[in-house]
């Protein structure tokens, strides 16, 4: 019987990359969105993946929304804490409020994703939790004080969960994405990508959303049980840990 994969923010960018990655792989797919109603439509309409609706920074609306999921689509056994947000600002002009909204739905979303699910996952003995950090977790970036401390602390839950997950079979990784070709990205002006993004990335490009899809694919098989508690760098040989 094909695994059922939930993709948070899986309708959009690197998300719905992953998305219609695992589908293709021969999972039943649920793609979870904050509140793009109309990408979230025009995402069905192309690829045939029903999309939940609630924030991940609210543990109730996570427990409505996956007894949703799993009465609609199934028992979750791939759980892609894929959802995020940037508030940037330099930290002396940071406000409380974007320190919060980024902690909330980074970090504190991992929680109340993972959560609800891991009885479940410990009882059927499988389990597989992707988490999608950054670079910037890894090595910090001037002007994202909230999303660093928000990406970094992922990796923490991430080996620490391992360690509990292991002995009922459920592995749990992240994978830390450098520049990705997302429309947020690609938005950034052209001559500010030219000459001061792009000559940070030694492979001289951007990556691309399936590029990390295709790791999420990997880590979420059977082939990859031996791996857990791990970190993927996926940027293009900018940053090494
Ligand atoms: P996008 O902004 O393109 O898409 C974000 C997705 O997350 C959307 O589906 C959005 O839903 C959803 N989302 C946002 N907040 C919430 C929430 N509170 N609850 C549920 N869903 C939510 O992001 P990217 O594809 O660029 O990034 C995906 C992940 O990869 C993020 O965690 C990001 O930090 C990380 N990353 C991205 C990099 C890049 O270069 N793009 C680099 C390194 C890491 P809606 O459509 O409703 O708004």
């Amino acid at each position: 019987m094909a695994r059922v994969a939930l993709v948070t923010g899986g309708t959009r960018g690197i998300g719905a990359a992953i998305s219609v990655a695992l589908k293709a792989a021969g999972y039943k797919v649920a793609a979870n969105y904050a509140g793009n109603d109309e990408a979230a439509a025009a995402f069905t309409k192309e690829t045939g993946i029903p999309t939940f609706k609630w924030s991940v920074a609210e543990y109730d609306a996570c427990v409505a929304g996956l007894a949703k999921v799993e009465a609609e689509v199934g028992p979750v056994d791939v759980l892609v804490n894929n959802a995020g947000i940037t508030r940037d600002a330099m930290f002396h002009k940071m406000t409380p409020g974007q320190w919060k909204e980024v902690i909330d739905t980074n970090l504190t979303g991992l929680f109340n994703m993972t959560h609800p699910l891991w009885g479940g996952m410990r009882d059927r003995k499988f389990g597989r939790v992707i988490n999608i950090s950054s670079i910037n977790g890894q090595k910090g970036q001037a002007g994202q004080a909230n999303y660093s401390a928000a990406k970094s602390g992922d990796l923490g839950f991430t080996k620490a969960l391992a360690q509990e997950g292991a002995r009922a079979g459920i592995t749990v990784n992240a994978i830390c994405p450098g520049y990705i070709g997302t429309e947020m990205v690609r938005a950034i002006d052209e001559k500010v990508l030219a000459e001061r993004i792009i000559p940070q990335i030694p492979v001289g490009r951007l990556g691309e959303p399936d590029e990390i899809a295709r790791i999420v694919t990997f880590l979420a098989s059977d082939d990859a049980g031996f791996i857990t508690g791990s970190t993927i760098s996926a940027n293009g040989g900018q940053f090494f840990v």
